[in-house]
């Protein structure tokens, strides 16, 4: 790649964590009955008039300051024409010429260099409706089914500036703009149900020149490594066609997941193709500045500020903060656990490590573990009074997960409780030393290091109960080194 630059800018589409769609007031809840949430508004009857939603527009504002954006007071919405089956007006309202929101940015973290990403708009849409095809695919089915509860459910379109160079960088994109949508609790973000989707624009130009080369659109993208696999299909073919003097046809193709590859879908549409025109049935929509500023004042803390805080007033290191402030979810149980332990450490330590870990196992998120903060911190006091050992902990926590019973519970019933009792210690460490004459003498004879074959003999014999700074000390009294 030393001879060509990647250029790449993102589509992304989120729907709005709204209670009813953005037209009408049918519920936006996922997965209800075929057709149950439809109205004449959403399913597009003649004559059906749509009356904007309140909380579609203070959520696409929150997205617009989240994401550095200009709050434009007033905006309209347009028609956009097409035809396809899920859309039963044969056009979608969105925006086009003014939209809400305009010229905002997003940085990364890339590498050790901060990268700023552009945003072009941020705009309001509406969402189609889904063709559910009886068979592998759309030109296998001998019929298709369409449910429009999807349909009406509110959107929000962020375009960025062509400003990413990298496949990784598309995807590094992605997570920070999921993690922005979902900290300012606009949108859940959820690919797997589709609250997220994303087409991606790329193309290749010489190192060094100032004019952008032809460009595609990838669809199909159904997760954030898809997104990541497509691109960088895509950079192979296109520098494989430009170094061999060939042209770049400026299409939309189709991401084929398990083939790894893209083809060609349908040369691409304009926009004069969709027939803009601003929409008759709804007014412009203005925006007062006192209400944007009151949706400023209520965003809640970004991850940016969040992770600097955790760093400042945790004492933690920028790399502990980072993970932990990743997901707002991660951020809180974190923070919900710290108030009950005091010992910030501790608790990253623990959350960073075997609390992740056992989310990842059972393919959880903080927000739904079963082991609560309170739960862990019930568990990490027990750990700061000795009365469980850290190898003991992280097994009782494994139990937690599987049965959802209390650190207290787990170690009653199982004795788990660590063994300091001198006397206790004091017995097993005479049956290891008798046991093992050779290491006995090494020690004696000045080996230091083999006090701690016997201190893990001890541990053995205790089944991992016993104190291990006890026991050290105590066979160096008994052994007089
Ligand atoms: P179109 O007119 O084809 O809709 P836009 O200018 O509206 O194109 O841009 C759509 C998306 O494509 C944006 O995310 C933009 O950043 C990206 N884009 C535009 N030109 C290029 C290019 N030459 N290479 C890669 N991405 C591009
Ligand atoms: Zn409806
Ligand atoms: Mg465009």
């Amino acid at each position: 790649m030393a001879d060509w630059e990647v250029v790449i800018g993102l589509e992304v589409h989120a729907e709005l964590l709204t209670k009813s769609k953005v037209f009408c007031g049918c519920s936006t809840e996922f997965g209800a009955d075929p057709n149950s949430q439809v109205c004449p508004i959403c399913l597009g009857l003649p004559g059906a008039l749509p009356l904007l939603n309140r909380r579609a527009v203070e959520l696409a504002v929150k997205a617009g300051l989240a994401l550095n954006c200009r709050i434009n007071q007033f905006s309209v919405f347009a028609r956009k024409h097409y035809f396809y089956p899920d859309l039963s007006k044969a056009y979608q309202i969105s925006q086009h010429e003014l939209p809400l929101c305009s010229a905002g940015y997003v940085e990364l973290l890339v590498g050790d260099k901060v990268r700023r990403i552009g945003i072009n708009r941020v705009h309001l849409e509406e969402e189609a409706g889904k063709s559910v095809h009886a068979g592998e695919d759309i030109m296998s089915a001998a019929y298709s089914l369409l449910d429009y509860n999807r349909a009406g459910i509110g959107l929000i379109e962020i375009v960025t500036e062509p400003d990413i160079r990298s496949p990784e960088e598309a995807r590094l994109f992605l997570e920070k703009l999921r993690q922005l949508l979902q900290y300012a609790e606009v949108s859940d973000c959820k690919m797997e149900e589709g609250s997220l989707r994303c087409d991606a624009n790329i193309s290749l130009r010489p190192k060094g020149s100032s004019t952008y080369g032809v460009k595609c659109e990838i669809k199909n993208l159904n997760s954030f490594r898809a997104v990541q696999r497509a691109l960088e299909f895509e950079v192979e073919r296109q520098k494989a066609l430009l170094e061999a003097g060939e042209l770049v046809v400026q299409e939309t193709r189709h991401w084929d997941e398990t083939q790894g590859v893209t083809f060609s879908m349908r040369s691409k549409e304009e926009a004069a193709d969709y027939r803009y025109f601003p929409d008759p049935n709804l007014y412009p929509l203005e925006v007062e500045p006192s209400w944007v500023e009151s949706i400023r004042e209520e965003l809640p803390e970004l991850p940016d500020a969040r992770r600097n805080r955790f760093v400042e007033q945790y004492d933690l290191s920028l790399y502990a903060a980072e993970i932990l402030t990743s997901s707002r979810d991660l951020a809180d149980y974190f923070e919900e656990c710290v108030e009950e332990v005091n010992d910030p450490k501790l608790v990253s330590n623990w959350v960073m490590g075997e609390v992740q870990r056992w989310l990842k196992a059972h393919g959880l998120e903080a927000a739904s573990s079963p082991v609560r903060p309170k739960d862990l911190a019930g568990l990490l006091r027990l750990v700061q009074e000795n009365a469980v050992s850290n190898l003991v902990a992280k097994d009782v926590l494994e139990e937690m997960f599987a049965t959802g019973k209390s650190a207290e519970t787990i170690v009653e019933e199982k004795g788990l409780r660590q063994i300091s009792d001198d006397s206790a210690l004091e017995a097993m460490i005479a049956e290891v030393l008798e046991a093992n004459p050779g290491p006995v003498a090494d020690v004696k004879s000045g080996k230091a290091k083999a006090i701690g074959f016997l201190v893990g003999q001890v541990m053995k014999l205790s089944q991992g109960k016993a104190n291990p700074q006890k026991v050290n000390e105590l066979i160096r009294q008994k052994l007089q080194v």
